[in-house]
């Protein structure tokens, strides 16, 4: 008979069962009780969400790594790659008026293309929370010391948090009047400079592409009598000057050439702009280190750009807040090259990390995001923000960290009833050690003490009930302690 093709799991996809499983539902229940703890209350959303709520401002690393495709209907569906947005689109759609500010706790599984490894996966369990409609930095400490202190309920110590203020660099932007896309080839720009996935001059040969500036000679002299021109005289212009040479048209109509020739003209401003940016942002990055010297050093290059000092004064007060949430002793250091690769940052950012994790060493991610609400179709702003972190990643660091998690033990008890006429009564001893919060296991194989107890130990089960018909009328039974071996009766009283 031709043997039958095994299916398996999809790649970068887990199958978790027993201990692992248990370590997972442990872990995110005393998360979600402790972010209850502080007021947010639970959310859930759709895994599957119109592509298009990616696209409004997701831009860079998630977007390009999100589960796209069309259905049957022809509708262009992701799953979910994380939750912030389906939480704001969530507010959009039910919760505007509901009083602000508003404390939202979400876990559930999310998926993003990645090249499967260790602590990396293709499907993974985000737990977070969001705190929408509140601009203060009390709100920005809280996130952050909550982050911090979660990770901490669970058992996780050594852990290290980097800060950082997207405000400096997005302000700049602003100043310089750029496009969307200038703008997006800037921020992925940090993000590249600021992970060394890339040199500055790479992005450079990259900016020629993004922005093509490729001017003629003839252009360029008529770029320059342009220049201080408005567009709309300057259209006419180029227009009167074509109709009075027979110049460089190539046989084109003058209104394709001047549209082309303005495009192109725009392009090689913003071109200009962009490197200035550029400029900036690079030695911004590379700014990173103990709080109060890195903030010393990022204030000297912004008074130098002529730009405004407020975002750095408010990562200050952040940090002075955390002080206040009883974070000063925490590992913390600032880094103004972290923008976290979405586009709909906009203040203050932080990732948590554990030096334990041999590879993925990121446990938790967030940051302020002012402008999601509206680029999602809210008529006005609504500031918000929040953190993620990954379960399996929480878990991978508590085991290499070797902090026990009660979860390890799968099963309390396991009963055995050492003859089929003592099994009544071992059942009504298994309820009663369930009613008392314990999770036991009876034994259904009928295998033989001996057997059993040599299957509790395989399991790690703690203790081993041994039932026997005599014990009813007394109302005990025999607890046998797996670690020590020792024997000792227990009654419904005592347990
Ligand atoms: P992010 O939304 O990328 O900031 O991710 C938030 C958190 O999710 C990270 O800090 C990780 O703990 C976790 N995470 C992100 N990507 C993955 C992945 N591919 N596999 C497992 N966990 C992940």
């Amino acid at each position: 008979m031709k043997k039958a093709i095994s299916v398996e799991r999809v790649k970068g996809t887990s199958d978790q069962m027993g201990a692992e499983r248990a370590a997972v539902r442990c872990i995110q229940g005393i998360l979600q009780d402790f972010l209850a703890s502080y007021g947010y209350l639970e959310i859930d959303t759709p895994v599957l969400e119109h592509t298009e709520l990616y696209l409004r401002k997701g831009g860079g690393g998630v977007l390009s790594k999100t589960y796209a495709f069309t259905d049957q209907g022809g509708r262009r569906l992701s799953l979910r790659p994380e939750f912030t947005a389906s939480v704001m689109r969530a507010y959009i759609e039910h919760g505007q008026g509901l009083p602000l500010p508003l404390r939202w706790q979400y876990c559930g599984p999310v998926f993003r293309y990645e090249r499967p490894q260790q602590g990396r996966y293709r499907q993974f369990t985000q737990l977070g929370l969001e705190l929408l409609g509140s601009a203060s930095p009390r709100a920005d400490a809280e996130v952050v010391a909550l982050a911090c202190r979660a990770l901490e309920a669970v058992g996780l110590k050594h852990y290290h948090l980097v800060l950082g203020h997207l405000g400096t660099a997005l302000q700049l932007l602003e100043s310089l009047g750029l496009s969307e896309r200038a703008k997006t080839f800037l921020l992925l720009a940090i993000d590249q400079l600021s992970s060394k996935e890339r040199k500055l001059e790479e992005i450079i040969r990259d900016l020629e592409e993004a922005i093509p500036v490729r001017v003629s000679e003839e252009e360029a002299k008529l770029g320059a009598s342009l220049h201080s021109l408005e567009p709309a005289e300057a259209q006419l212009m180029v227009y009167g000057l074509l109709r009075d040479s027979n110049g460089f048209t190539g046989g084109r109509e003058p209104e394709e050439i001047v549209g082309r020739l303005l495009r192109k003209l725009a392009n090689r401003d913003e071109k200009k702009r962009v490197e200035q940016a550029l400029d900036f942002v690079a030695q911004l990055c590379r700014i990173k280190g103990e709080p109060a010297k890195a903030l010393a050093r990022a204030k000297a290059l912004v008074t130098k750009a002529n730009l405004d000092l407020n975002p750095l004064m408010q990562l200050a007060h952040i940090i002075q807040l955390l002080g206040e949430h009883g974070l000063e002793g925490a590992n913390i250091t600032l880094d103004f090259g972290l923008a976290r690769g979405l586009a709909y940052y906009t203040g203050m950012v932080f990732e948590i990390y554990h030096e334990r994790l041999a590879k993925e060493r990121q446990l938790c991610g967030g940051g302020r995001y002012d402008g999601l609400a509206r680029a999602l179709g809210s008529a006005r702003d609504i500031p918000a923000l929040g953190f993620a972190c990954g379960l399996e990643r929480v878990k991978e660091a508590l085991e290499a960290a070797g902090g026990p998690t009660q979860s390890n033990l799968p099963v309390d008890a396991l009963v055995v009833s050492r003859t089929p006429r003592a099994y009544a009564y071992a059942l009504r001893v298994a309820d009663f050690l369930r009613g008392a919060g314990k999770r036991v296991e009876m034994d259904t194989k009928e295998r033989s003490v001996r057997a059993n107890l040599e299957y509790a130990g395989r399991r790690r089960i703690p203790q081993v009930v041994l039932v026997e018909e005599g014990d009813a009328p007394r109302h005990r039974f025999l607890v046998r302690d797996m670690e020590s071996g020792e024997e000792r009766y227990a009654s419904f009283g005592t347990a």
